[in-house]
């Protein structure tokens, strides 16, 4: 990426790390199955479980509850699918869960409910209580951080609901990964979603991390590669990527306080001109700022940041291409909003600099589009 280049879309994906880039090109120069037995292939499955204790230790679980996977999306799915079979009767998907949850939920064919956020974006956690009182079995889908808003939801406190009713909690903590600190056995969750992208490790690889009250049920079937949880010749080198990635990320998360400075010290210039921040009243991870600007169209700032060499996303803009008003912001009551809503995400790499880039190239094209709104009205 060229450095004159202004890169704040790290929810969407993130640069990759230097450790991660190189553990990658030093996986490729080995030529072994992690499933031979012979010397090459005993160093690949070294690899691989390295790796696996390196993403364990990023959420403080032992290498055994690591199962990789091809990414988020899959290790969501692998969650939802794995309690279907473990004899759940119905899926609670809190409202602002990423499509990857929201579609395999959908795709199961149970009954689906939805627990609704509040104006920040903050699961209703009494709604929780009340719904978990329900006949039968419920899996409960809560994410620990929203990709558009940053907004960090109460876990812990639903796991001690789902617990109670007998239920099992799912946590996509895809966002929340390497951006605050995480310890599964603490946040309650029977199984969470991890990815390696959005780390600074490669694309296409991610986790499935599983508690001692689930049972991981296997979709893809053929060999027993992941204990029999996941079929298929593993991905050493993404693997690889993401163990140090996870590494480099834990190591890191201190430094993550500079990016919420920086973010906070952008969302006052927006303010000041009118702009409004979604979720700002709730706990949010550092580095991830969502604005709106009543009449400012988010593919318009978008496009007008591009052009000033910012990059960033509208709204969730995960599978882009694709111009549709944020669904999230809709749940959280802001209606209004949601065609205007735009996400600037920073991460390890981003410098203050980014940020104030950013800030001036939004104000330079929010009084430019202002004027001209004003001249056609
Ligand atoms: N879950 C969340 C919250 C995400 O933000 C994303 C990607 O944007 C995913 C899941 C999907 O992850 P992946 O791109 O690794 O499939």
């Amino acid at each position: 990426m060229s450095r004159s280049a202004t890169y704040l879309d790290y929810n969407a994906t993130a640069p990759i790390r230097p450790e991660a880039r190189e553990a990658v090109l030093r996986a490729f120069d080995l030529a072994g199955n992690p499933s031979s037995v012979h010397a090459s292939g005993r160093k690949a499955r070294d690899l691989v479980e390295a790796a696996r204790a390196q993403v364990g230790d990023l959420v403080g679980v032992v290498a055994g509850s690591v199962t990789f996977v091809s990414g988020g999306t899959e290790a969501d799915a692998l969650a939802i699918a794995s309690a279907k079979a473990a004899g759940v009767s119905r899926i609670i998907v809190c409202a602002g869960e990423h499509d990857a949850v929201v579609e395999s939920a959908a795709a199961g064919g149970l009954p689906i409910l939805t627990l609704p956020i509040d104006g920040e974006g903050v699961a209703d956690l009494a709604w929780l209580e009340e719904a978990l009182k329900a006949d039968g079995r419920a899996l409960v889908c809560l994410m620990l951080a929203n990709n558009e808003t940053g907004v960090i939801q109460p876990v812990a406190e639903a796991s001690a609901l789902v617990r109670a009713a007998d239920g099992l909690l799912h946590v996509d903590a895809v966002q929340a990964a390497g951006k605050i600190a995480i310890d599964f056995t603490a946040l309650g969750a029977d199984t969470m979603a991890l990815s390696a992208h959005k780390i600074g490790g490669p694309q296409g690889v991610g986790a499935l991390v599983s508690g001692t009250r689930a049972t991981v049920v296997r979709q893809q079937h053929g060999g027993g590669q992941e204990r029999g949880r996941r079929a298929g010749t593993e991905n050493v080198a993404g693997i690889a990527g993401f163990g140090a990635a996870a590494q480099a990320a834990a190591r890191d998360l201190p430094s993550m306080a500079n990016q919420g400075t920086w973010r906070d010290a952008l969302a006052q210039r927006v303010k000041a001109v009118g702009a409004v921040v979604l979720g700002e009243g709730a706990p949010r991870l550092p580095q991830t700022l969502c604005l709106a600007a009543d009449g400012f169209a988010s593919q318009i700032q978008v496009m007008n940041l591009d052009l000033a060499g910012v990059m960033v996303s509208a709204g969730s803009a995960c599978s882009s291409g694709k111009v549709k008003a944020s669904r999230v912001v809709e749940a959280m009551g802001r209606s209004d909003l949601a065609p205007f809503a735009l996400r600037v995400s920073g991460g390890w790499a981003s410098t203050e600099q980014d940020w104030i880039s950013c800030g001036d190239a939004w104000l330079a094209a929010y009084s430019r589009i202002g004027a001209r709104r004003r001249e056609v009205a």
